[in-house]
């Protein structure tokens, strides 16, 4: 499978749609997930093309672990979460429903759940979560 560069993603990387940036730097991008399954769910995803996992580059997949370790720690501290999970979905049987490489991050706390998929989060409350998980990046 070859990746379509006019996925949603290379359009929030090349501006054509708003996202709410919680962080950046020269290789990886992390926005908020509008349809959020937790409170604080964002995204990482590499600035250069690749679907998912299985053609992504080990420099790439590397960058992108990098950030996630950042975003995920200062998550954990901006929602006084218990935890953090991370997941990753490859081609549409592994889940995937947007074709640019990305990581989940949800701050996670005990007992509680995530929430259902595909449900249209509050934007300003996602607005404000951005700015809080930024803020504790520093
Ligand atoms: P996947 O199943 O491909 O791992 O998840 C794609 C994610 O992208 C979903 O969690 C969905 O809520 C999120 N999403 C879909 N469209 C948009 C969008 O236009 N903006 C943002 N920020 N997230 C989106």
């Amino acid at each position: 499978m070859s990746y379509d560069p006019d996925n949603i993603f290379a359009k929030i990387l090349r501006g054509e749609i708003p996202s709410f940036k919680v962080y950046e730097d020269d290789e990886t991008y992390c926005f908020m997930d509008i349809m959020p399954r937790s409170d604080g769910h964002c995204l990482v995803i590499p600035k250069t093309p690749c679907r998912n996992i299985l053609d992504a580059s080990e420099a790439q997949l590397a960058a992108c672990m990098a950030t996630v370790k950042k975003v995920a720690n200062a998550a954990k501290t901006a929602f006084g979460a218990d935890g953090i999970t991370l997941q990753q979905f490859s081609e549409t049987a592994g889940g995937q429903e947007v074709f640019h490489l990305h990581f989940h991050v949800h701050p996670r706390h005990e007992g509680v759940s995530l929430r259902a998929p595909g449900v249209m989060g509050d934007m300003e409350q996602i607005k404000a979560h951005a700015e809080a998980i930024s803020a504790a990046i520093g």
